[in-house]
């Protein structure tokens, strides 16, 4: 049964979720209490400090995101409190923007203190039909603040072009929006805490189809764990963790090869040329020429 809540409490509530917001999280589940589980303001009290205990230990936000919060009021304070401020927002542009800005100088994972000369957001036509996103940026990447500029960034332009479009026709961006020292990968930690941020661009953007360039990506966009050659060669569906938008379905995804890794092992650049050929024929696209070697 609804009821109002205890202005306290409901404070108490606003401010947490408020809390969650600067972190980049936006989305709650709320979770009806048994009869077995005691109910009103002592069982959110219980929550409430269940969650600054796991805050403690590092929550991610796809551990945040699973916080269930027992409690049933008349107002949906979390609807209200919990808005992305990019809803709502039709210019594909403006949102990016507004997602720009709500991330800020960010430093809610490891990697703002691991010696980032800044953060690498993302580039290209908002209202791209096709999106790439890798894993993270490297050193060239870091000193010029744009996704795919160095070696393998030349080897995707080479990609990109070799489908008759142009970089500045799709958009690009990352997993992780910080270099991570020595170029290594990611930590899943990481990649969790910085991922929302990503999954608010390509809602913004709304692509036809998005590619994952290599495991880091495809593991974290699908939330799956499976090896590349499983998770290369098919479609998937695809919608963006934690958006609820009525009026977009999701869109494709599909898995290649991270350029980095065909620089190092040339051999596999037909098999990306097959996954490329793949999204051309959903997206309507003809090969001008034959993608260079
Ligand atoms: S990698 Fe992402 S979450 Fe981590 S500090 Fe950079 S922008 Fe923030």
């Amino acid at each position: 049964m609804p009821r109002t809540l205890d202005p306290e409490l409901r404070r108490a509530l606003v401010e947490r979720i408020r809390f969650y917001n600067e972190l980049g999280i936006y989305d709650f589940y709320r979770w009806e209490p048994s009869g077995s589980v005691s109910s009103g303001k002592h069982a959110a009290k219980i929550e409430v400090e269940k969650d600054q205990r796991e805050l403690g230990e590092q929550m991610t936000p796809r551990k945040a995101t699973a916080i269930a919060m027992p409690i049933a009021v008349e107002e949906n304070i979390f609807e209200v409190v919990a808005a992305k401020p990019e809803q709502g927002v039709s210019d594909p542009a403006t949102a990016l923007k507004i997602i720009r800005e709500d991330l800020g100088d960010c430093t809610r994972c490891v990697l703002h203190k691991q010696g980032r000369k800044q953060i690498v957001f993302g580039v290209g036509n908002p209202k791209a039909e096709l999106m790439f996103v890798g894993e993270g940026p490297g050193a060239d990447e870091d000193q010029q603040g744009e996704p795919f500029v160095g070696r393998a960034g030349q080897l995707l332009n080479n990609m990109i072009k070799a489908m008759g479009i142009t970089r500045e026709q799709v958009y690009i961006a990352n997993i992780v929006k910080c270099r991570p020292p020595g170029n290594r990968t990611p930590e899943r930690e990481e990649c969790d805490t910085c991922s929302p941020f990503l999954m608010r661009q390509i809602a913004a953007i709304k692509p036809k189809v998005v590619v994952a360039l290599g495991a880091v990506a495809a593991k974290t966009l699908l939330a799956m764990s499976a090896s590349m050659v499983q998770l290369r060669g098919r479609f998937y569906d695809f919608k963006p963790t934690g958006v609820r938008d009525p009026n977009w379905d999701g869109c494709k995804l599909a898995v290649t090869y991270h350029p980095a890794f065909l620089l190092r092992d040339p051999r596999q650049k037909g098999e990306a040329w097959k996954d490329l050929q793949m999204v051309m024929r959903e997206l309507g696209l003809k090969a001008p020429t034959k993608p260079d070697a």
